[in-house]
């Protein structure tokens, strides 16, 4: 399959071909002539599966056929999402195949921690593709101050994230804000059951689109080596020198701990920084494009880089901490290996996170063997198992008791 036989524009092959896109991913495939034909699509896709283009390609030769001009700079494509690195780079790939094109579209990206005023005033100026995070789309709706009523193409992006984020409760607003006539294109990696909620509010009768696996994952090599905790930082620096990785993601349980260890790994020399929510929007910009750069080869970050992050080339990702929910740890696993290239990921376990481990391992079809590292061992005793009733001690569920019930799915 090449993309010529999806029958894309020479303008979009041209840019395809200057990118070195050789031919479409399966995502691609499925999704782009249903696109065109001007379908529905309800597609369950992985972030590394080429799914941006897969919507990105066909809604410009769309909106280049289409073209009105006394409709010029009118918003006919809205793109959602749920964080504002995806947004940026969602309009980055929108912006990149316009090159060829004879007319080139406004595209306009609204994030959060940037003046409303300013960005209203942008899409006032013309704007054709607005992507937008769920959030401040909303808020900048609430002004009532833009106009929807051209909208032709409504795409949401990694949905099954928005749905945390109590996107559902407002969606009405924003539908209510659109034409009825508009064509839905919904992604999600995940379907959880409040999603059919949702989609059945966006779409009647979607096509569905699956792949068969997350296709990354399989290009992971996947390990896991036991260490206390207290060691973990100097174990990563011994694990940095002897595999003299380029790009390093590092994910932490907590904001603090990001910067903390960042600053330490600094005074060693290592090029190191921390990524975070309360960062200011302008260091993390900074910062990933420092990291695309590999001026930084270490990036500590806490799960907001766990979805979406396109950066090429990350050689390892370490879990420091143990993502919460099996599903987290697919989608920061997914950080590397991507488009076909290898990567690895290794977590680091002590005896309090075995069990919660294992339930990892069984939810993602997974056996990894338990390594040591000499110098590193994991020393002490695992934490006595209490058999007979419930302890009365305090009103709160134990630790232990809540990694019981998050087990039996019930929290
Ligand atoms: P995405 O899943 O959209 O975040 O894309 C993941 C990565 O794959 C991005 O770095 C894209 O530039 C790259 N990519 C997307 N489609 C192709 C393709 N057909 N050939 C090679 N690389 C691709």
């Amino acid at each position: 399959m090449t993309f010529s036989s999806l029958r894309l524009s020479t303008a979009l092959q041209k840019a395809l071909q200057e990118k070195g896109f050789k031919k479409p991913t399966p995502i691609q495939e499925k999704v782009i002539p249903l696109v065109l034909e001007g379908k529905d699509v309800l597609a369950q896709a992985q972030t590394g599966s080429g799914k941006s283009a897969s919507f990105v390609l066909p809604l410009l030769q769309l909106w280049s056929q289409n073209r009105d001009n006394a409709k010029k700079g009118k918003i006919k494509v809205l793109v959602l999402t749920p964080t504002r690195e995806l947004t940026l780079q969602v309009a980055a790939v929108f912006q990149e195949f316009t090159k060829y094109l004879d007319k080139q579209p406004q595209i306009v990206s609204l994030i959060g921690g940037q003046s409303i005023g300013e960005q209203l005033y942008n899409i006032q100026q013309g704007c054709d593709i607005l992507v937008a995070t769920s959030g401040r789309f909303l808020d900048v709706l609430k002004k009532k101050q833009m106009n929807l009523s051209h909208l032709n193409y409504l795409v949401l992006d990694e949905a099954d994230k928005m749905l945390n984020l109590d996107f559902t409760q407002e969606l009405d607003l924003v539908l209510e804000s659109l034409p009825a006539k508009r064509q839905n294109l919904l992604f999600s990696a995940t379907y959880p059951p409040k999603m059919l909620n949702l989609v059945s509010k966006i779409m009647k009768n979607p096509l569905h689109v699956t792949i068969e696996q997350a296709p990354t994952v399989e290009n992971i090599n996947q390990r896991v080596i036991e260490v206390n905790s207290e060691n973990r930082g100097p174990l990563l620096r011994h694990l940095l020198q002897e595999y003299k990785w380029n790009l390093v993601l590092v994910f932490m349980a907590n904001k603090r701990a990001t910067d903390n260890i960042a600053e330490k790994f600094r005074k060693y020399g290592i090029k190191a920084a921390s990524f975070n929510a309360d960062l200011e929007q302008d260091v993390r910009n900074n910062t990933l494009q420092a990291f695309k750069e590999t001026k930084i080869n270490v990036l500590f970050a806490t799960d907001i880089a766990a979805r979406g992050l396109d950066i090429d080339n990350i050689d390892c990702i370490i879990n420091y901490d143990l993502p919460r929910s099996p599903a987290d740890y697919i989608h920061r696993i997914g950080r590397t290996a991507r488009a076909g290239k290898f990567g690895e990921a290794i977590s680091f376990i002590n005896h309090e996170v075995q069990e919660h481990f294992k339930l990892i391992e069984k939810r993602s079809s997974i056996k990894l063997l338990r390594e040591s590292i000499p110098g590193f061992e994991l020393s002490g005793e695992a934490p006595k198992k209490i058999k007979g009733p419930a302890p009365t001690k305090g009103k709160g569920k134990s630790k232990k008791d809540k990694l019981r019930a998050e087990k039996e799915g019930k929290e």
